[in-house]
């Protein structure tokens, strides 16, 4: 339902949450919290309201530069902390995702077979698998590679273990901007949700990947044939 994320120099887990309480005015049955630093992949999940996740997040003493952030509707899989996003695979590739993958049960079945454990009954779950499977040393490359392969919809936020200061976003038929901070960057399904902290917004174009690091900001178009060009994209003041 809705998606913030950050990569900064400063703590963004108090970012993440005031976003999170900015989009909770349009529901959601769940909520996630995950960072990356040197201790790996954490992450927080409640099925309470946004205020219950920020007091657990306070009490696991999360705190990280980086950090991807979720407030769920189900469409696949009941509202259960399992079911929460952010989820991981193999604790090293964390996503949020808006939207619905149409051939997820197709992908997990395959990615079944090859011995991956599945620990949610969402659609998204696939996609954290499938960017792991394609995983060779460049998170960049690995969601390009995935993406092509899900049909449906989705905007996602995703992080990994290896790569401790990027987020990796991509959009396809779910809204999702870029922020531009002071020495951070921001990702948002809506840009009310950083509102607080930018208003220099960038807004993804269909089939867009983008790769946000404290300082940087890049942005690739698919292609019909399913290839990824750089492009820039207009920056506005709202
Ligand atoms: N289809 C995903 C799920 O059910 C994402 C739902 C959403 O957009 O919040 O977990």
């Amino acid at each position: 339902c809705g998606i913030v994320a950050a990569a900064s120099s400063r703590n963004i887990v108090p970012l993440l949450l005031e976003g999170l309480r900015r989009l909770e005015y349009r529901g959601y049955d769940s909520c996630g919290i995950a960072t990356v630093g040197p201790d790996g992949l954490r992450r927080c999940r409640s099925t309470e309201r946004v205020a219950q996740l920020a007091e657990e997040a306070k009490e696991a003493g999360l705190n990280a530069v980086t950090g991807i952030a979720h407030t769920r509707w189900a469409t696949h899989g009941a509202p259960a902390v399992r079911n929460a996003h952010p989820l991981f695979s193999h604790d090293f590739i964390g996503l949020v995702h808006n939207g619905i993958i149409e051939n997820y049960e197709s992908i997990r079945a395959r990615l079944q077979n090859q011995g991956y454990e599945f620990t949610s009954q969402t659609d998204t779950e696939v996609i954290a698998h499938l960017i792991y499977s394609n995983y060779q040393g460049d998170l960049l490359a690995a969601v390009k590679k995935s993406v092509l392969e899900l049909r449906g919809s989705y905007a996602l936020a995703i992080i990994c273990r290896d790569e401790p200061h990027k987020i990796v976003l991509a959009r396809q038929g779910s809204p999702l901007v870029v922020g531009i901070g002071d020495n951070e960057m921001l990702g948002a399904s809506d840009a009310m949700a950083i509102a607080g902290v930018t208003d220099r917004i960038m807004y993804l174009a269909e089939g867009d990947v983008c790769e946000i690091t404290p300082h940087k900001c890049q942005v690739w178009k698919r292609t019909e044939s399913g290839e990824f060009l750089p492009v820039e994209r207009e920056i506005r003041v709202v």
